[in-house]
């Protein structure tokens, strides 16, 4: 099924709509928010769970594996979304200000092809 190319803004009043609707937003506490994606992203990670990364490579050209894939991130971008919202952050100056930040870690020229877990020695 194909959809338009919604803005996080959009994204955002679509879940909260959802909320509205089921008068859930007493549940919906940042911690709780956080433990939720938390716990998506583990489901998500059990997809992967104990397959090789060529058993993967196979996984994906698997329609259930990506529905399931699909139906995980969708669970986890969620509950991030909603995070950002509770928590009056725009999701797209988060990202494009780590971004920046990180360009500046981890300059192109310097880190073009190396894998920076490879050579961290900070935190
Ligand atoms: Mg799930």
């Amino acid at each position: 099924m194909s959809y338009p190319d919604y803005s996080l803004r959009e994204l955002i009043g679509f879940i909260k709509a959802f909320v509205d609707e089921r008068n859930w937003h007493r549940f919906h506490t940042p911690s709780a928010l956080a433990l939720s994606a938390a716990i998506e992203l583990g489901e998500l990670l059990e997809l992967f769970q104990w397959r090789s990364e060529e058993d993967v490579v196979d996984a994906l050209a698997d329609n259930k594996f990506k529905e399931s894939l699909s139906q995980e991130i969708a669970d986890v971008l969620i509950y991030l979304l909603r995070l950002t919202d509770v928590a009056g952050i725009d999701p797209s100056a988060a990202i494009i200000e780590k971004l920046k930040k990180n360009a500046l870690k981890y300059p192109s020229k310097e880190w073009r092809g190396r894998a920076p877990n490879k050579t961290r020695t900070d935190r």
